[in-house]
C-alpha cells in the first residue's frame, strides 16, 4: 500500500497527511467494458458476480474542485454492486457515458472499467479547492447520492433531480478501493464508537429505510403503526425494523429461516414470520396468482399482531407486490424501492382503490435524510448489521453471497485497513450500546 493509506490507517495527522505524495495508481473492485455482453441469453442465478468484479490497480483520476479524495477504510457490499456484476438490468457503462457528455469533469467517468461500490467509511487524504466544511484527516462515512448542485431541480429535495445518480453505480470511482473521489455534499462524521468495518456498511441501506419510514418524503411511522418489512433481516430490512421501533411502531418481519427470526427477536422485533416455513405460494405458475395465499399471509398477520399493517415495507417486486397490496390496511401505504425478483409486477386494483390504499415509490434519500440516517448511528439508537468481513480480492465472493440470499444483514469488505477492530474512537459510547448489541447480526449469521 502507498505511504499515505499507510499513515491514514496509523491516524496520522493532517499536516502529516497533507504532507505525504498521492499515489499514481490505486487498489479498485471493476466490472470491464468489454466483458458486458458475456452473460447474454443467460438467467439471472447463473450470472456469476465472482467472474466480472476484478481486483486491480487502476490511476488515480484527477480531482474535482467540489470533492475529496477518500483513503477508504471499509465499504460493503450492496445489492447494486450485484447488478453491475451481472450486467442487468442494463450495463452501467451507459450510466457513464451518458455522465461523460454532461461536463468536463463528467468526462472522467467514461472508461474503459467502471470501479463499483456505494459505500465507505474512511479518512479524507486531499480535498478539492472548492471543499469548506470537510479537511483532510477527517474521519468521514459516505452516503451515495450524487447531486449536481447547478441544476435547480436538486434545490427542493434533490432525489427529484433530473440527473440524481447513485455514486458507485452511476459513477465511476466509488468505495469498493482503497482510494475513493466523493463530492463534499457526500461526507458524513464517521460515528466514533464503531470499527471501520461496522461503520462501512450502513449508508446506502439505513438512509434508504430512513426515508422510506421515518422522512415526510415517504410512508413515515408513528405510534403503534403496524408495519411488514419484507427481508426483514436483510440490507434495507435490518435497518427498517429498527427505524420502526424507534418511531414507536411495530414490525412484523418476514424472514426465510430460523436464524435470521432469532437475530431480529434480539434485535427487539417481537412479530417475525418465517416464509419458508410457512410455503407461502402466492404465484400459482408463472402467470397466476393465488389470492387464498395472499389471504393465508394477512391471517397470519392479524393473528401475530393483531391488526392490519398500515405500511408495508416493499422491495422484492414481482414475488411479493400481489401480497402486499392486499394485505395492507384500508388506507394504508405500500412503499417501495426495488422488486429484487422482477420489476414486471401485478397486483388486484379492486384492492387499492375499493380500500383507499397508496403504492408510493422511494429510492435512496436526499442528504438532509442521509444525514439524520447517520445521525441514529451515532447516537447508537441503531446498529449496523454486519454479519461478516471479506477482503477486498475477495468482493466478487461476497457479491455471489448476496446475490444467492446467503447472506444476513450486511457484509463489509476490508478495504485499506489491514484488519478488523480498528478505527473506534468512542470506546465509553461504545459500552454503552454494548459489544451484544453491536454483534447481533455476526452472532445468528448461519455462514
Ligand atoms: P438483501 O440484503 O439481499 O435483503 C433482501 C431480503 O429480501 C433478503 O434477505 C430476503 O430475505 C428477501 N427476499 C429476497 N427475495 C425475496 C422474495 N422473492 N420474496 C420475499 N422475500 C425476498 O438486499 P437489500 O440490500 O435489502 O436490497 C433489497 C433490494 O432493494 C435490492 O433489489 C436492492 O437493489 C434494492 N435497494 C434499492 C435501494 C434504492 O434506493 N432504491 C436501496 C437499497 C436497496 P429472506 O430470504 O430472509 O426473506
Amino acid at each position: 500500500m502507498s505511504e499515505i493509506l499507510d499513515a491514514a490507517v496509523a491516524g496520522a495527522s493532517p499536516e502529516t497527511l497533507g504532507s505525504l505524495p498521492m499515489p499514481e495508481t490505486y487498489r479498485a473492485v471493476f466490472v470491464r467494458r468489454d466483458e458486458q455482453s458475456i452473460f447474454e441469453g443467460m438467467a439471472s442465478k447463473d450470472k456469476d458476480p465472482r467472474r466480472m468484479l476484478h481486483v486491480g490497480e487502476v490511476p488515480v483520476p484527477e480531482l474535482a474542485p467540489d470533492e475529496v479524495y477518500l483513503g477508504v477504510m471499509a465499504s460493503s457490499i450492496n445489492f447494486n454492486t450485484v447488478w453491475t456484476s451481472i450486467f442487468e438490468p442494463l450495463p452501467t457503462f451507459g450510466f457513464l457515458d451518458r455522465m461523460a457528455k454532461e461536463s468536463v469533469w463528467g468526462q472522467r467517468h467514461a472508461l474503459d472499467y467502471h470501479v463499483v461500490g456505494s459505500d465507505a467509511a474512511g479518512v479524507i487524504l486531499r480535498t478539492g479547492s472548492a471543499v469548506r466544511n470537510w479537511k483532510v484527516g477527517d474521519a468521514v462515512t459516505v452516503h451515495c447520492n450524487y447531486v449536481d448542485d447547478q441544476d435547480p431541480s436538486s434545490h427542493d429535495d434533490s432525489m427529484m433531480s433530473n440527473n440524481q445518480r447513485i455514486w458507485g453505480f452511476e459513477t465511476n470511482f466509488g468505495g469498493l478501493a482503497d482510494i475513493a473521489v466523493v463530492k463534499a455534499n457526500q461526507l458524513m462524521p464517521k460515528p466514533a464508537h464503531l470499527t471501520w468495518e461496522e461503520a462501512g456498511v450502513n449508508a446506502l441501506c439505513n438512509s434508504t429505510a430512513y426515508r422510506m419510514l421515518v422522512s415526510r418524503n415517504g410512508a413515515p411511522v408513528t405510534q403503534g403503526d403496524r408495519v411488514l418489512i419484507w427481508g426483514a433481516s436483510g440490507g434495507l430490512g435490518s435497518f427498517a425494523v429498527q427505524h420502526v421501533l424507534n418511531s414507536g411502531g411495530v414490525p412484523i418481519g418476514v424472514v426465510s429461516s430460523e436464524s435470521k427470526v432469532a437475530a431480529l427477536h434480539e434485535l427487539g422485533c417481537e412479530y417475525v414470520i418465517n416464509r419458508e416455513e410457512k410455503n407461502y405460494q402466492f404465484w400459482k405458475d408463472e402467470h397466476t396468482q393465488d389470492e387464498s395465499e395472499w389471504r393465508r399471509l394477512g391471517k397470519d398477520i392479524r393473528s401475530l399482531a393483531g391488526d392490519d399493517p398500515g405500511i408495508v415495507f416493499e422491495h422484492p417486486g414481482r414475488s411479493t407486490m400481489g401480497a402486499s397490496v392486499f394485505v395492507a390496511k384500508r388506507g394504508g401505504i405500500i412503499v417501495t424501492c426495488a422488486a429484487t425478483s422482477g420489476y414486471l409486477v401485478e397486483y388486484d386494483n379492486r384492492h387499492l382503490w375499493m380500500k383507499l390504499k397508496t403504492i408510493r415509490g422511494s429510492h435512496f434519500s436526499n442528504y438532509r435524510e442521509a444525514w439524520a440516517a447517520n445521525q441514529t448511528i451515532i447516537d447508537g439508537k441503531v446498529v449496523p448489521p454486519l454479519s461478516k468481513v471479506f477482503p477486498l480480492e475477495e468482493t466478487g465472493e461476497a457479491a455471489y453471497e448476496v446475490h444467492h440470499n446467503r447472506h444476513e444483514g450486511k457484509i463489509g469488505i476490508l478495504c485499506a485497513a489491514p484488519r478488523e477492530g480498528l478505527g473506534v474512537t468512542d470506546p465509553e459510547l461504545r459500552a454503552r450500546v454494548g459489544e451484544d448489541r453491536l454483534t447481533i447480526f455476526r452472532r445468528h449469521d448461519r455462514g
